[in-house]
């Protein structure tokens, strides 16, 4: 073989792994009808970036299409798992502070349209804390011309537009279908109340997703026995925690070594971590994902990801399969 011909044959083999990689983003495996399957939509927090967009968790157990946040960019990660917007049945919220909630305008509006992508057939569905009715009627209120066009124009059903909210507190707040989601009250900072995480439990299996909290007893109290537990962490290097801002912000989260000892007390089958939260200055760089795991190492020894968006996860009544890692 010469050289040219190996070079082609390498990036040959590339564009195959490529090719491979574009189609999985693009039509992952149908749901199987007793699957549970978990996807990471958005792995991030507010900083904008590409790579982790805001936090989004999508549950798929019982027939029932379940989102758990609507960071920004869930709406174009929701496609990318090779769901119609108007599929998902019903929205979750941990907590109303912005990186949560800032894509629901998108989802909420585009999963309205006629286009195939869209066509929700019914209300928007949303379970929240407090607060969330008030958001929701502010958002109809800020969309009215949008609302009332799309009715005058394209005759758009206005059933389809109305959210149906329930503002919930702790406890069991979903069962339908074999499928029950728990409200965890977490602890995000005395000004932060209330916070919530979920456990959602289907056919003997379990997901528990933090949402925003510091070291949380109760949550270690509500995931015992959960199969995925999938759980934020914040970091920053020694030398930014005594500046008042990232000690603020640092307050409010779970740092590497507590997270770990979360993990080491739930003992999930499998721990991953999403919205990272590490923070950075131009002179003190950000701690990296590998210093997480370093760091989680000292209070844990266990099986642990570090979440991607769009990465998904199998919940089988014996083990968690991590499904193809599918880089965005
Ligand atoms: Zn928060
Ligand atoms: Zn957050």
């Amino acid at each position: 073989m010469t050289i040219r011909q190996w070079l082609l044959a390498v990036f040959a083999a590339h564009m195959v792994w490529v090719g491979a990689a574009l189609a999985q983003v693009t039509a992952p495996a149908p749901v199987a009808p007793d699957e549970f399957r978990v996807t990471l939509l958005g792995t991030g927090s507010p900083a904008p970036v590409m790579r982790r967009f805001g936090p989004g968790v999508l549950v798929q157990a019982g027939g029932k299409t379940l989102l758990i946040d609507c960071g920004r960019g869930t709406t174009q990660r929701l496609m990318q798992s090779g769901l119609r917007l108007g599929q998902v049945d019903a929205l979750f919220l941990t907590h109303l502070h912005s990186d949560h909630i800032v894509g629901i305008p998108d989802l909420w509006l585009t999963g309205w349209l006629e286009a195939s992508y869209a066509q929700r057939q019914g209300p928007f569905v949303v379970y929240g804390p407090a607060g969330t009715q008030g958001m929701m009627d502010g958002l109809a209120k800020a969309y009215d011309w949008d609302i009332q066009a799309r009715i005058a124009d394209q005759d758009l059903k206005p059933a389809n537009i109305r959210s149906v909210v329930s503002e919930f507190k702790p406890g069991v707040i979903y069962d339908q279908g074999g499928v029950k989601v728990t409200a965890i009250e977490v602890d995000h900072g005395e000004l932060l109340k209330p916070a919530f995480g979920f456990r959602i439990d289907y056919a003997g299996r379990s997901v528990t997703i933090s949402g925003d909290t510091r070291f949380s007893e109760n949550l270690i109290d509500k995931a015992t026995g959960t199969d995925l537990l999938i759980h934020q962490v914040a970091a920053v290097r020694e030398a930014l925690l005594a500046s008042p801002v990232f000690k603020v912000i640092l307050s409010h989260h779970t740092r590497p070594e507590e997270a770990g000892t979360v993990f080491t007390r739930v003992k999930p089958r499998l721990a991953v971590y999403y919205h990272f939260v590490l923070l950075g200055t131009p002179a003190i760089p950000a701690v990296t994902e590998k210093d997480v795991v370093e760091m989680t190492r000292k209070t844990y020894g266990g099986p642990l990801v570090i979440g991607e968006d769009l990465m998904a996860f199998r919940i089988d009544k014996d083990q968690v399969v991590p499904l193809q890692a599918k880089a965005p």
